[in-house]
C-alpha cells in the first residue's frame, strides 16, 4: 500500500500534469459520481493528507481520491492517451490539452465541496508528511503516551497519526532499536514520531520512486533472512495488530527489544 510519502509524490505529480488549463476530459467512473460532469473547470492543485489525495477546482469542489492496496494514478501526453479509456480498472480520466491522468483501482473516490475537507479528515491523526510536524504531531505523542498496544500496531493506526505503512513502521522502530511489540506507552513517542517523519519526507524528495529501497536505506523492510545491518542476526517477519486489520512487519528480534 502507498504510505504517505508515495501519495505526496502522486500529488505533486497531479499538480503539475492539470496545471497547464482546463479539463477537456473529466470522467469519474465510481457509484453516484457518473453524472458528475467537470469539464472546464480548472485544478486549483492536488494535496495529501495521511493517504488521501485532494485535488480542488475552481469551482469549489474538490475530488478525494485514495489508492487503497495497488491504485495508482497515471499521467500520459493527451496527445497518445486521448484514444484510450484505460479499461475496465480507470475509475477517474481528468485531462486538460496537454497531459491526461488516469486513476486505475483507486480505493475510494467522492467529490465534496473544498470547505468540507476537514468533514473527510477528521477521523485522522495529523499527517506525518507535514513541513511542521514537529509542532502538529503533539496531539499523537499525547495519544501514544496513553495507549497500551504495541507501537507497531498504533503507529498503523491512521487515527493516531496519519500516513505512515508496513515500510515506514519497520523502519523507523529499527532505527530506535524498538520491538514492534513494545507497548506505546513505554516508548518515546516524540522520537520515534519525528523520525517516521523525517523518513518519509527523505524518502519523498529522494530521486529513487518513494517507499523502494533506494530511496532510503533500507534496514529491515522486505529483508527477512538477511543479515541484520546492525548486529547480524536474519531480519524477521512478524504480524502487528488484530485481525482483519493485522499488517507484516519486519523487525530485528536481537536488537529491537520488547
Ligand atoms: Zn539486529
Amino acid at each position: 500500500m502507498p504510505e504517505g510519502d508515495a501519495v505526496a509524490r502522486t500529488a505533486a505529480r497531479l499538480t503539475r500534469a492539470l496545471a497547464d488549463g482546463p479539463l477537456v476530459r473529466a470522467e469519474l467512473r465510481w457509484g453516484g459520481l457518473g453524472d458528475v460532469d467537470l469539464l472546464g473547470r480548472r485544478s486549483l492543485g492536488t494535496v495529501s493528507y495521511g493517504k488521501h489525495l485532494l485535488t480542488r477546482f475552481d469551482d469549489g469542489q474538490t475530488l478525494r481520491s485514495h489508492l487503497r492496496m495497488d491504485g495508482m494514478w497515471y499521467v500520459d501526453p493527451t496527445s497518445r492517451a486521448a484514444s484510450r479509456d484505460g479499461g475496465p480498472d480507470t475509475r477517474a480520466v481528468l485531462a486538460t490539452r496537454v497531459w491526461t491522468c488516469r486513476g486505475r483501482l483507486l480505493g475510494m473516490l467522492d467529490l465534496v465541496r473544498t470547505r468540507d475537507e476537514p468533514r473527510l479528515l477528521a477521523h485522522l491523526g495529523p499527517d506525518l508528511m507535514a513541513e511542521d510536524a514537529e509542532t502538529t504531531l503533539e496531539p499523537a505523542v499525547q495519544r501514544m503516551a496513553a495507549d497500551p498496544r504495541g507501537i507497531g500496531e498504533v503507529l498503523l493506526d491512521q487515527t493516531v497519526a496519519a500516513g505512515i505503512g508496513t515500510i515506514w513502521t519497520s523502519e523507523t522502530l529499527f532505527r530506535h532499536e524498538v520491538s514492534p511489540w513494545r507497548p506505546a506507552d513505554r516508548v518515546d513517542g516524540a522520537a520515534i514520531l519525528m523520525t517516521a517523519s523525517r523518513l518519509m519526507r527523505a524518502s519523498a524528495a529522494a530521486p529513487a520512486a518513494p517507499g523502494t529501497p533506494g530511496s532510503v536505506p533500507a534496514g529491515v523492510y522486505g529483508r527477512e533472512h538477511a543479515p541484520c545491518p546492525r548486529c547480524g542476526t536474519p531480519v524477521a517477519r512478524g504480524m502487528v495488530g488484530r485481525a482483519p486489520t493485522a499488517r507484516r512487519v519486519f523487525y530485528c528480534p536481537t536488537c529491537q527489544r520488547v
